[in-house]
């Protein structure tokens, strides 16, 4: 016996994995320059130097039993200590190691927060446009997933949607800001009238309502805040990765932040913790865990990013492309001409020039174009952007 939803999940390749099968493909065929590829959220800069040169301090200090080693299931101590530092010397946030779940990247971190949520009959609320895999990761742990329409064009937060939405079964509401795939970055406004609205609500129905942040792209912000949102709503629980803030994606290595003031804190600590060892989720990589205690405070050096959000920004509003301001991570929302962005992915993909449509992340209509890319790619894929206009 085979498990059909497991299957489904497994036999389906996402769009955007597809898409980026296909542009290796015509690569091979055409040659690497004459594909525009703007599918996958792969970083484009390097690690900062300073992560190479801990790993080899790492392997030259410490020994090689207790690097290769397992380490405590809730994280490395010594990595919980840098990272409580960091935040602490960041957002003045009383944070403690013992606040922290050392994780292997944001995606097995949340499973682990929204299986400590699901209670049966539990909705979890995700503001579109949202990361596609949510729904998965939701729906695994028996929860209902409920997507909260997009407030377009801005891509802030659809207040009155979201209280339309709220029940007594509401477990957490989905942040991911800055935001996959609008690039925005959600106002200090936006969360405090949000928070507002979660303390009447939970107030009303007796239990909190937590908001869970998915903050992979936390360093990526571009000129703009990035409000901390424990600071505005104690009930928040973070889920952070190094994957593209530190470019490793690769390594899966991140945290889960559960702040002492958020209800039930022992309770929900402990709860995501037995979670993540439900999931089979034992401990996260050793020398990562090493590496962090030693990198924590690392920033990434975003020249290269914002020189490729302003080219294509300013290119493509130039041709008459409505897009969203993007003011953080590394993507552009774009409303495509003519409304049916699937028929427009079609016919840009005649021209191998790779975009994604939006109706995965919740918002039909737009496509999103992530600029993880060479300079070069963006300047010679303007005229085709031009032809499809
Ligand atoms: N959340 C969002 C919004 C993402 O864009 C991604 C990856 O692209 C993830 C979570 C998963 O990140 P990680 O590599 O840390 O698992």
């Amino acid at each position: 016996m085979i498990d059909q939803v497991s299957y489904d999940l497994g036999s389906n390749r996402s769009c955007i994995r597809e898409l980026f099968e296909y542009g290796r493909k015509r690569a091979a065929v055409v040659g690497e320059d004459r594909v525009y590829d703007y599918s996958l959220g792969n970083p484009s800069i390097p690690a900062p130097p300073e992560v190479d040169q801990a790993i080899r301090q790492i392997l030259d200090e410490e020994p090689s039993l207790a690097v290769h080693g397992y380490t405590s299931a809730v994280g490395d101590l010594a990595a919980r200590q840098a990272i409580a530092r960091d935040l602490n010397d960041r957002y003045d946030a009383g944070v403690r190691p013992e606040d922290l779940f050392i994780g292997c990247g944001a995606a097995p971190e949340l499973v682990a927060v929204f299986r400590a949520l699901a209670v049966p009959g539990a909705e979890i609320l995700a503001v579109a446009p949202y990361f596609p895999e949510y729904k998965p990761f939701v729906e695994g742990t028996g929860a209902a997933f409920r997507a909260v329409p997009p407030d377009v064009p801005g891509f802030q937060i659809r207040l009155e949607a979201v209280e339309e939405m709220l029940t007594a079964h509401t477990a957490a509401i989905i942040l991911n800001s800055p935001n996959n795939p609008a690039g925005t970055v959600y106002t200090r406004r936006t969360l405090e009238e949000l928070a507002a609205l979660l303390k009447r609500k939970a107030r009303q129905f007796g239990h909190p309502i937590y908001i869970v942040a998915d903050e992979p792209y936390r360093e990526l912000a571009y000129g703009v805040e990035v409000p901390f949102i424990p600071a505005i709503y104690p009930d928040t629980v973070v889920c952070y990765s190094y994957s593209k803030s530190l470019s490793l994606p690769g390594e899966r290595i991140g945290y889960i932040y559960v702040p002492r003031q958020a209800a039930d804190h022992e309770r929900l600590y402990a709860a995501i913790a037995g979670a993540a060892r439900a999931c089979g989720h034992v401990c996260a990589p050793s020398l990562w865990q090493r590496v962090i205690a030693r990198c924590a405070g690392l920033r990434p050096d975003l020249q290269a990013y914002d020189r490729n959000r302003k080219a294509l920004y300013e290119g493509l509003c130039a041709l008459g492309y409505q897009v969203a301001k993007p003011d953080g991570a590394f993507y552009l929302f774009v409303q495509a001409p003519g409304g049916d962005a699937n028929a427009f992915c079609e016919r840009a993909k005649e021209l191998d020039l790779l975009v994604v449509p939006g109706d995965g992340f919740g918002c039909p209509g737009y496509f999103r174009v992530c600029y993880c890319v060479s300079y070069q790619q963006i300047v010679n894929s303007l005229p085709v952007f031009a032809q499809l206009i």
